[in-house]
């Protein structure tokens, strides 16, 4: 009903007015943001992936395991309902990237920003990932960004959405689709940030301050390089501080990047 709401949109009121009506008649997880980022999707031509509509999701009897080609992947995950998480946020924000990829960064969920756009490391994050992954010599396009955990949590303080670490049940949950993405990818590297990816694949003894930059075997001919998640440099106040962390993820990024086959960064 709510999809046929949207869709009749081209003979009916202006998106302000659909906004203001699509609030006051449904009241979703997550509040109005959630209905004006409906409208907006619609608007845009874009799927009501996070909306449940039918159509998308998981076929009864297929995991992610099943499924192998990115496509399908990206279609079924964007119904998944594995965990609590997908009921607030707006929408899956699965994996962007060449299905050829060298290398795969992975991420600990989406944030504020990727929730609403629907893509991953497009928030500040994204830019210090970016500004990183160019000074190591890596091209971004040539890369697959992806995260441990598909759907943004977060607490709601006022209008503000606050970032909630997933526990280890959410990213328990979520990890066929990771490993789906990896299976179907077969990327030459695979790149954590922050202590969440790592401990996802590396388990819950890994430290990040440790181990960051080593060069570790993950086998099946897949080499991971942990580092940091840019989001940590985001939040340094310190001028001088922030500059040095960003040099030493561009330096973990550069050792990622040595064990790029010759040619492919
Ligand atoms: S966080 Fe992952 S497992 Fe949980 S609902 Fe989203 S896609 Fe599914």
């Amino acid at each position: 009903m709510l999809k046929s709401l949207f869709q009749s949109g081209g003979r009916g009121p202006g998106p302000k007015r659909w906004t203001s009506m699509v609030t006051k008649a449904w009241s979703p997880p997550g509040g109005p943001d959630v209905a004006r980022s409906a409208v907006q999707r619609v608007e845009s031509g874009a799927p009501l992936a996070g909306f449940r509509t039918s159509g998308a999701g998981i076929q009864p009897g297929v995991e992610p395991q099943d499924i192998n080609e990115l496509d399908k992947l990206r279609a079924a995950a964007a119904g998944c309902t594995r965990c609590p998480l997908y009921a607030p946020a707006t929408q899956t924000v699965f994996g962007e990237g060449p299905a050829d990829a060298w290398l795969v960064l992975v991420g600990e969920q989406p944030g504020d920003r990727e929730d609403r756009a629907g893509e991953p490391f497009v928030g500040p994050a994204g830019r210090i990932l970016d500004e990183a992954l160019e000074a190591a010599g890596i091209a971004r396009e040539k890369t697959y960004l992806t995260n441990a955990v598909k759907h943004f949590k977060f607490e709601t303080r006022g209008k503000r959405r606050i970032h909630q670490k997933p526990n280890a049940s959410e990213i328990r949950a979520c990890r066929p689709w990771l490993d789906a993405e990896l299976r179907i990818l077969r990327p030459n590297v695979l790149a954590t940030l922050g202590a969440t990816a790592a401990q996802a694949l590396l388990g819950p003894s890994f430290r990040v301050g440790k181990q960051r930059g080593q060069v570790m075997d993950w086998g099946d001919g897949l080499t991971l390089v942990p580092t940091v998640h840019p989001s940590s440099i985001v939040r340094i106040p310190d001028r001088e501080d922030r500059d040095a962390a960003f040099r030493a993820l561009v330096a973990d990024l550069e050792v990622a990047r040595a064990q790029a086959p010759r040619g492919r960064a």
